[in-house]
């Protein structure tokens, strides 16, 4: 079974785009009231009896149970009775809405941070039909339910056999678009494992590293916009609340998320390609895997960017024929990718490797590039090349893995 999603621009009517921006609004509604009561509910288990707050309490009977999907689901049925906005939106879409929130918990539960957040107005972007009886799109017409008929631009056609099990509508500043989430039932050989095989290292200061020694940059024009951005953040701060010069700069600001966000992914299928191009196995760190430490839990932001890249990575290799997987990233930065030597943790200013077993010098985001690729090696069951530098001469050109093995056992395949 395979997943495709694709994206087409939609132009629905003045009356049809306030229905759907009033959906997205009452979607925003029910998501924040779910995620309210589910803080509440936690917030009351947090302190123990004799060590209440005195200022502030919340008092929710100890055996009242946790506020889970199933449970929100049930009283948004009951709330539906009462408050007819509720009504006007397909129940499907307001379930979805439940759903995301539940997602958000899961995530943060597996990962360990990243509490949900609060919509605020205008953050809700996008609501989603989750079934299909039929298909929706006839001709140049899309169908939503509730909603009615749209014109759609199918730039480009949907595959044959598939069919569309989902259709996510977002709103973006450039206007509507419909993801369509296609689905076909045709079975997909995957790619074997085969070829040049290469390592990747996503990084902070550097995009990524590649086992093979190249470094690629972080483009030049994401700083710039990203001081852009800032610019008119700060504007956005001076100006009265409400006021029309406000949501001015509030439009500007929404445009250009949308140009970074076209950007981002524009350069990340572009470096996709280029590493399919030089090889026949990629292997990539698995971020769900790897333990962020203090410092980067504040670069949230480029964490999603590093997720969306190795998503379109997998897309692309699976595309070209080439061997995609992840491995454990843990400790990369402190084996050393010849001899397997533990090295101290390295602090992030240090940008080299220096082995001072067998003298091995690199770049540091190199090295651990190197041993993704390695880890990776193993897991294929192939066997590993160590890396070989002009000047060391007393290594051997190749070595059988077991010595590699120690400083990489934890090696698991994702796919
Ligand atoms: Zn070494």
């Amino acid at each position: 079974m395979l997943n495709l999603t694709y994206s087409y621009r939609i132009y629905p009517g003045l009356d049809q785009e306030a229905q759907m921006l009033d959906w997205l609004e009452q979607c925003r509604r029910v998501y924040n009231y779910a995620l309210a009561e589910r803080k509440d509910w936690i917030n009351s288990r947090k302190c123990l009896v004799n060590a209440c707050s005195i200022k502030q309490e919340y008092i929710i009977p100890a055996d009242t149970p946790y506020p889970d999907y199933y449970k929100q689901q049930n009283a948004l049925t009951k709330a539906k009775e009462v408050i007819p906005e509720l009504k006007a939106v397909h129940s499907q879409v307001l379930q979805d809405a439940l759903k995301r929130l539940d997602k958000s918990f899961k995530f943060m539960q597996e990962r360990g941070f990243g509490f949900p957040r609060f919509k605020k107005f205008g953050q809700y972007g996008s609501f989603v039909f989750p079934q299909f009886k039929s298909n929706p799109v006839n001709g140049f017409e899309i169908k939503l339910p509730k909603i009615g008929a749209m014109p759609i631009n199918l730039h480009r056609p949907i595959p044959d056999g598939f069919e569309i099990k989902q259709v996510r509508v977002v709103f973006k500043s450039s206007g509507w678009y419909a993801q369509l989430i296609l689905q076909s039932d045709v079975a997909v050989p995957e790619p074997m494992p085969h070829g040049e095989p290469i390592g990747i290292d996503l990084g902070l200061e550097k995009f990524l590293a590649v086992s093979t020694g190249k470094l690629i940059e972080r483009p030049r024009f994401f700083v710039d916009l990203q001081s852009k951005l800032r610019w008119l953040q700060r504007k956005l701060r001076n100006k009265k609340k409400g006021s029309a010069n406000y949501r001015k700069v509030q439009v500007k600001i929404r445009a250009l998320h949308e140009h970074i966000y076209n950007i981002r992914r524009e350069f990340h299928f572009l470096t996709a390609h280029k590493l399919c191009d030089i090889a026949g196995m990629i292997f990539a760190e698995d971020l769900n895997l790897k333990m962020t430490s203090r410092g980067m839990l504040a670069k949230h932001c480029l964490d999603a960017a590093w997720g969306s890249f190795l998503d379109i990575l997998k897309w692309v290799s699976w595309k070209r024929g080439i061997y995609f997987a992840k491995v454990d990233p843990n400790g990369t930065s402190q084996t050393c990718p010849q001899c397997g030597a533990h090295t101290r943790k390295k602090k992030l200013s240090q940008r080299v490797h220096h082995c001072s077993e067998c003298r091995y010098t690199t770049d540091r985001d190199v090295a651990a590039a190197q041993l993704v690729m390695q880890r990776g090696i193993v897991a294929v069951g192939q066997t590993v090349i160590l890396p070989v530098e002009e000047g060391c001469l007393e290594t051997p050109m190749k070595q059988e893995i077991s010595s590699v093995k120690k400083g990489s056992p934890r090696s698991t395949r994702i796919g």
